[in-house]
């Protein structure tokens, strides 16, 4: 069986999207979710001048070509929107020493629950608080649907979390204008993820370029000083975890 990817490239060098390591990153295509300030509207949407098919095996051969790297972070789009997106991290673990993390909705628990056995680490979104917030942040109406689906696939991590302590978990929150902007959102946000148990809670401001719905474009960043406040109510809430921001002003810190 061939088994074949929606892919929008590979980025050989980071050194920021796998912490600590020097990583790939494979951009899939694909998303479930449209969230207006999307910064990726060509991966979201599957745009078919971006998107192309490409083999497992062929994105596998041009890893082991890359002999700098530790680690391979695959993004999108959403990943486990592809089913064999599972065949290539089953692949890349068989076939190669690196590490390998994704970055999810967590709108796929059952896929996520597939993907767990071949994964280091995982970065997940939380766009907003839990709640109806969800409908703006992802422009879909089905709201109660989507956090059905998270709710699952959280539990699903904290349980893989306490059987494999070493396995790295990020939270991720990007700041944004008229989403999740108040005070009592990021403070709701630590409290529904706290039993996460997770490694790393990251802010980061949100980028008003080339975004999916174009009067995202014409609004103001949250100031870094604002996303500071935040970090440091984040970090009472969640004491044992590395809360870090991210900002155009100073990139990556840590409260
Ligand atoms: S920002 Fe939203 S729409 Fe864009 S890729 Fe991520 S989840 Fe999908």
């Amino acid at each position: 069986m061939i088994s074949k990817l929606l892919w929008a490239g590979m980025l050989d060098f980071s050194t920021v999207d796998y912490p600590g390591k020097l990583c790939a990153v494979i951009f899939l295509g694909g998303c479930p979710f449209r969230c207006p300030w999307c910064h990726s509207p060509e991966l979201a949407t599957a745009d078919t001048q971006t998107c192309k098919e490409k083999s497992v095996s062929e994105i596998v051969k041009q890893l082991k070509q890359n002999f700098v790297i530790d680690a391979v972070s695959i993004t999108g789009g959403e990943p486990l929107l592809q089913p064999s997106t599972i065949n290539l991290l089953e692949t890349i673990k068989n076939q190669t020493t690196l590490l390998t993390k994704i970055d999810t909705t967590c709108f796929f628990p059952e896929q996520l629950e597939k993907a767990l056995p071949f994964l280091d680490a995982i970065s997940i979104d939380i766009k907003a608080p839990l709640n109806e917030k969800y409908s703006k942040a992802t422009g879909r109406n089905d709201w109660e649907l989507v956090i059905n689906n998270l709710k699952r696939a959280h539990n699903i991590l904290k349980n893989w979390k306490r059987s494999n302590p070493s396995f790295m978990l990020e939270v991720r929150t990007t700041i944004v204008p008229e989403i999740n902007n108040k005070t009592e959102d990021i403070e709701q946000i630590s409290h529904q993820i706290a039993y996460l148990n997770a490694d790393i809670y990251t802010l980061q401001q949100f980028r008003p370029t080339k975004t999916l719905d174009k009067a995202y474009e014409a609004k103001e960043q949250i100031s870094r000083e604002k996303i500071v406040e935040w970090a440091k109510i984040a970090k009472t809430i969640l004491p044992n975890t590395k809360v870090r921001l991210i900002t155009k002003e100073k990139g990556f810190e840590y409260i």
